[in-house]
């Protein structure tokens, strides 16, 4: 199989260096481009991280002497994975699309747009011909996709099973997210060691609507969204990287708690895709009282998975559990490419 150029907007952040690293040896897909903001453009991107780089030991040869470029629709590529600040994303990556790239954003800015499809792979699929009625209205030659919320990517994939199995009617959240979620340099020291801060800008209001259209129906209209009740409360904690989640749900069918755990540990919907980044399985139901924990999981299926434990009995709704994920890969970099893989898998990115 040819392998399809890759560039990466964004390249220099936190996410955008978790994809440069997932892109090193990748069996489909060549890192051609990394470019960012005016502040890094020009300087080789080795030198641009020499002390930025937080993805292991080295940067990649591949990608260390590429020079980064700046934002703008002429790179060498085919599909750019898009890892900007959300303040400048949309405009940015508008301008990839209707210049004829295909875009896999991480970013907010597009998300809830009824025409963009907001993915998981393991759970809505179908959602990708969506991108249809997206280049009619903008008459664009490339598109747009997005992922989720960090956050809501690991609540929707632990709470997919349950939605399919039992219905789904009311849900209430408390998360503690990890620093890392905040980019780089994100959080001060000073706020963070010692502490939990209890807000974080618009993460609540992501948590509460996303979910609704991951799990809604897709019809040539668009997406009917399902009628469940979020209540998302979100805090930020002094952890490196690992957003754990601690979650409450009432059923719509009543089911024991060894049919749920079951429902957990059967949910394998991509099993013999071939997706090379799809973790199998993508729920990790765990025995021990004491996990999922950040150190200990949030590194499971080279973290594209989501490790889940602690169910037991709600005495407000029917259960409550403990879900974990990387936010750095499952939450952004990892679920960017796994839907750039999606792409390629259904022919999207074909000429
Ligand atoms: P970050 O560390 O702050 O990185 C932001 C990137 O955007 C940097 O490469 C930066 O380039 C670039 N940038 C900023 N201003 C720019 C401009 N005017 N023109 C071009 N490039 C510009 O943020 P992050 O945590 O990686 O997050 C990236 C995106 O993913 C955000 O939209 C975020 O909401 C989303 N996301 C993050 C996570 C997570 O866990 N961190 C999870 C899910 C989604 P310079 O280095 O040159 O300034």
């Amino acid at each position: 199989m040819e392998k399809t150029k890759i560039g990466v907007l964004g390249a220099t952040g936190m996410v955008g260096q978790a994809i440069v690293q997932l892109l090193s040896g990748h069996p489909w897909f060549e890192l051609s481009e990394v470019a960012a903001s005016e502040r890094s453009a020009g300087q080789r991107y080795g030198e641009a991280m020499a002390s930025r780089w937080s993805m292991g030991p080295e940067v990649p040869d591949a990608a260390a002497g590429l020079t980064v470029k700046e934002c703008t629709p002429d790179l060498d590529c085919d599909l750019v994975l898009s890892a900007l600040d959300s303040s400048v994303a949309g405009g940015i990556e508008e301008r990839f699309a209707k210049a004829g790239y295909a875009v896999s954003s991480n970013a907010r800015n597009h998300r809830m747009e009824p025409d963009v499809p907001l993915l998981i792979p393991e759970i809505n699929s179908e959602h990708l011909q969506l991108i249809g009625a997206q280049r009619k209205r903008t008459g664009w030659k490339g598109f747009i996709v997005t992922d989720p919320n960090c956050s809501t990517i690991a609540m929707c994939l632990a709470l997919a099973p349950l939605a399919e199995r039992f219905g789904i009617e009311k849900v209430m959240v408390t998360t503690m997210q990890a620093l890392s979620g905040a980019g780089y340099p994100g959080v001060a020291s000073t706020d963070a060691l010692d502490n939990v801060i209890p807000f974080i800008s618009g993460e609540e209001e992501k948590m509460q609507s996303e979910p609704l259209k991951i799990l809604g129906k897709v019809s040539p209209a668009g997406v009917k969204e399902p009628r469940i009740e979020i209540s998302a409360q979100c805090n930020r904690v002094p952890v490196r990287n690992g957003h754990t989640e601690c979650i409450s749900v009432k059923l719509s069918k009543a089911a024991s708690e060894k049919e749920v755990i079951k429902a957990f540990r059967e949910f394998r919907p991509l099993k013999g895709n071939g997706l090379p980044s799809a973790p199998d399985p993508p729920l990790v139901y765990l025995d021990s009282d004491l996990r999922p924990q950040p150190r200990l999981d949030a590194w499971s299926y080279r973290g594209m998975a989501v490790s889940i434990g602690r169910l037991r009995r709600c005495s407000v709704l029917d259960y409550k559990f403990v879900a974990l994920s990387n936010n750095l890969i499952r939450g952004a970099a990892g679920a960017a490419l796994l839907n750039a893989e999606l792409l390629k898998s259904r022919g999207y990115l074909d000429h």
